[in-house]
């Protein structure tokens, strides 16, 4: 049985995502580790964390992927706004040791005209101070859609900071809408995409799915997610998805246009995808 999830609000702390979760069938989720549009991060609870550890095990839930905040740009032009990037960065991760085992994804940032190359010395410098105290978390860089000068939008440019960091332990979270919109044809030719995401990052490295239908058509570099079945990417493509030898296993998170009654349709109908 596979790891379907989706996006859950932190506000009530993480017993009550468990809870939640189980109450919609997931059995694993993500959350924003702070305000999502903003940088400010909720009081820590340990006795809260603890508990929701003893759930996640009771109920055999597969790994979180927690999500770093938009706003979160670790390549922005501005030296005071970078640190400050980074400083959240390493907050996070530090937080992250409460629920221990999991995953931590956000997007790699925009290098704002900077260029590729100054972009990635700038988040492979941020991750390297972050991971220095060896939190038990998994950092995960997300596929991104290429929109503007955001970095990550091409499997290339997610390697080049795999390789800067050079820590092993780094993986990628692929989100379906993202490479699509970025160029990659996951409706007519996943094996293909697969392939050449192993032959420049390595398959060993992919950790986690965000599956998102898009709005937009195949290479339009817009990023907006749409329910599974409604966009350019369609039912079939999510059935081989959640069915290919070398993705089933993984966390398979929807950041889908919803509410929670609409989470929990999409998630049974995963789940009835499953062969
Ligand atoms: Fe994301
Ligand atoms: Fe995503
Ligand atoms: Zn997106």
């Amino acid at each position: 049985m596979g790891y379907f999830g989706c996006h859950l609000s932190a506000t009530k702390g993480n017993t009550a995502m468990v809870k939640t979760a189980l109450s919609i069938g997931a059995n694993t989720f993500a959350f924003f580790t702070r305000n999502p549009r903003g940088s400010k991060a909720k009081k820590e609870d340990p006795a809260d964390a603890a508990r929701a550890v003893a759930a996640l095990q009771a109920h055999h839930f597969g790994p979180l992927v927690a999500h770093g905040a938009y706003t979160m740009n670790l390549c922005t032009a501005d030296p005071e706004a970078r640190a400050f990037a980074a400083e959240i960065l390493r907050d996070d991760l530090r937080r992250m040791a409460a629920l221990p085992g999991n995953f931590y994804n956000f997007h790699p940032g925009s290098h704002v005209g900077q260029g590729v190359e100054t972009g990635v010395g700038y988040i492979a410098d941020a991750l390297r101070q972050a991971l220095a105290p060896g939190y038990p978390v998994t950092v995960l860089l997300e596929t991104m859609a290429g929109k503007g000068s955001e970095i990550g939008g091409k499997f290339e440019e997610l390697k080049l900071i795999l390789d800067a960091v050079g820590d092993s332990s780094l993986g990628v979270c692929l989100d379906t809408c993202h490479v699509y919109d970025g160029g990659y044809d996951i409706v007519n030719n996943l094996d293909g995409v697969l392939t050449e995401f192993d032959r420049v990052v390595g398959l060993d490295r992919l950790k986690a799915l965000h599956l998102n239908d898009s709005k937009n058509p195949f290479g339009s570099h817009k990023d907006r997610h749409a329910c599974l079945g409604d966009g350019s990417l369609g039912l079939d493509t999510f059935r081989r998805i959640v069915n290919h030898p070398r993705l089933r296993g993984k966390p398979m998170i929807l950041e889908t246009p919803n509410e929670l009654p609409g989470y929990q349709r999409e998630i049974a109908l995963l789940r009835s995808m499953e062969k």
